[in-house]
């Protein structure tokens, strides 16, 4: 699916459930595909981007950031507390803060450079033990945490349960977002945006629908 269409997709979505237009930030999911493909984006001019790890992104976007100005860059994917120095200098934005170690990384990292990413607390809304992120029961105690810790915590991200409706997680998280006062939701993604949307999502990440399937082969 092309870009646009996927822009008039979000547009739709956010007339229909009587949202403002422009209030869905499309992050393009860009990890493991080819540069090619990343670059045809950016020639459409898009600039908001996701990358799962720290190295891949490291290894495309500084040479991107050249060729194009205004660049987004949010990392989405688990990070490693050893890469948080790196992930802080490259993105703008950090949906995965998924543990009180991490934070208090973040928090370190924060104050020794006088800048920080925008955050977004993952939660485990299906409760999976192979799943990153806070668990419901202890989110609202978590956000305490990183607000003692002045970590500029924008909302809250979720990844649903394969197997489960995602509409019960979106609507779990965008609750756990109210009750905490927080205003950014990072959910939904190639399959389920417009459904993302419906239930408040504020950022809707979405990779194969623009981009075509990820060939993990070819990447190795
Ligand atoms: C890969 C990924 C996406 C994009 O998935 P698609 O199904 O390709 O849209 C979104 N969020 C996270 C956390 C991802 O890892």
């Amino acid at each position: 699916m092309s870009l646009s269409e996927i822009r008039a997709r979000i547009n739709a979505a956010e007339t229909a459930h009587g949202r403002a237009g422009g209030s869905v930030t499309l992050i393009a999911v860009s990890k493991v595909q080819p540069n090619e493909r990343v670059a045809a984006i950016l020639e459409q001019g898009h600039r908001v981007f996701g990358e799962n790890k720290v190295q891949e992104a490291a290894g495309k976007w500084p040479d991107f950031r050249e060729r194009y100005a205004g660049i987004e860059l949010h990392l989405i994917g688990p990070l490693q507390t050893n890469k948080t120095r790196q992930a802080m200098e490259l993105a703008q934005a950090i949906h995965s803060l998924d543990r009180p170690k991490l934070a208090k990384t973040i928090a370190r990292l924060a104050q020794e450079t006088g800048a920080c990413p925008d955050l977004y607390i993952q939660v485990n809304t299906g409760e999976e033990p192979q799943k990153a992120g806070i668990a419901p029961a202890e989110l609202d105690g978590f956000v305490a945490e990183c607000r003692a810790m002045d970590l500029p915590v924008k909302g809250l991200m979720c990844i649903p349960p394969v197997d489960e409706e995602a509409s019960l997680h979106f609507a779990l998280l965008a609750k756990m977002a109210a009750r905490n006062g927080l205003d950014g939701l990072s959910m939904g993604m190639s399959d389920d945006f417009e459904k993302a949307i419906s239930f408040g999502a504020t950022h809707v990440r979405v990779g194969s629908a623009i981009f075509g399937a990820r060939d993990y082969g070819a990447v190795g």
